[in-house]
């Protein structure tokens, strides 16, 4: 069955209740198939042995198969008065709520196998497995790679300038992050530790990546207009070609 989780419940692992149905053997008649103090009696057509010869004439001869027999599909006994509860089939359908725990670091797609939580085995087997296959809700901020997770910051113009200590969300809340002078776009900045723990092991934690943008303002007040059009005036008209292109700042952001 699908189990779905938030992002942070993803993150740092969860107690989750989940309520399924599934097959269990019938309480009525312990899975047996016939009501409560009759018996089955011995199958009258392969005499109790559960299986019948089938003689066939091949060109090599006679051969001689065994077969369940299908009058009591290999169990030896007919019931005379089925289980009122199963109609005879042993089995009866039940609802079933389980607390189960999700561990830290798991992510979307993966698998978490639950033994003995399935449907009961034929002729009183062994009950099967549940598998839980987990789907992740995206969160608000944050994007997920591995055990690192993403963020796109955007930061003013005069901070990316002028260098800038900005509070960051974090998957625990917040934290600080010093932007220094001359921050280009695009530039990427390591939190080390802030990511999602292994799911093999916690203490292991990927990164938060924080990818800065530099937001160009689209509505100015009078005030910044005056001082924007100041600084036009003191950079100046001339432009430079650059000697690295998009093309190899994309690379070295996602090569590294
Ligand atoms: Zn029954
Ligand atoms: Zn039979």
């Amino acid at each position: 069955m699908q189990v779905s989780l938030t992002f942070e419940e993803a993150v740092f692992g969860v107690e989750k209740e989940i309520e399924f149905s599934r097959d269990e053997t019938c309480s009525r008649c312990s899975g047996k198939g016939a009501e409560p103090g009759t018996t089955p009696l011995r199958c009258t057509t392969c005499n109790g042995q559960g299986e019948v010869r089938q003689v066939r004439q091949t060109f090599l001869g006679q051969m001689v198969q065994t077969a369940p027999c299908p009058t009591c599909s290999g169990r030896g006994e007919t019931i005379a008065s089925p289980c009122t509860t199963c109609r005879g089939a042993g089995l009866e359908r039940k609802k079933v709520k389980k607390k189960v725990q999700i561990p830290a670091g798991v992510d979307v797609g993966t698998q978490i196998r639950l033994n003995g939580e399935g449907a009961p085995g034929e002729n009183g087997g062994p009950q099967g497995s549940l598998f839980l296959v987990l789907d992740v809700k995206p969160h608000k901020f944050f994007k997920r790679r591995d055990q690192d997770v993403i963020l796109n910051l955007d930061i003013n113009i005069a901070q990316a300038v002028l260098g800038a200590e900005v509070t960051i969300p974090t998957l625990e809340g917040e934290d600080k992050l010093k932007i220094p002078s001359g921050t280009q776009p695009g530039k990427v900045f390591h939190v080390r530790g802030k990511g999602v723990p292994h799911v093999r092991n916690k203490n292991q934690r990927g990164d938060e990546i924080v990818i800065v943008n530099v937001a160009v303002p689209t509505k100015l007040t009078k005030e910044q207009k005056e001082l924007f059009e100041k600084l036009a005036e003191s950079l100046g008209t001339t432009v430079k070609p650059q000697a690295k292109g998009f093309l190899d700042w994309l690379n070295e952001t996602l090569g590294g």
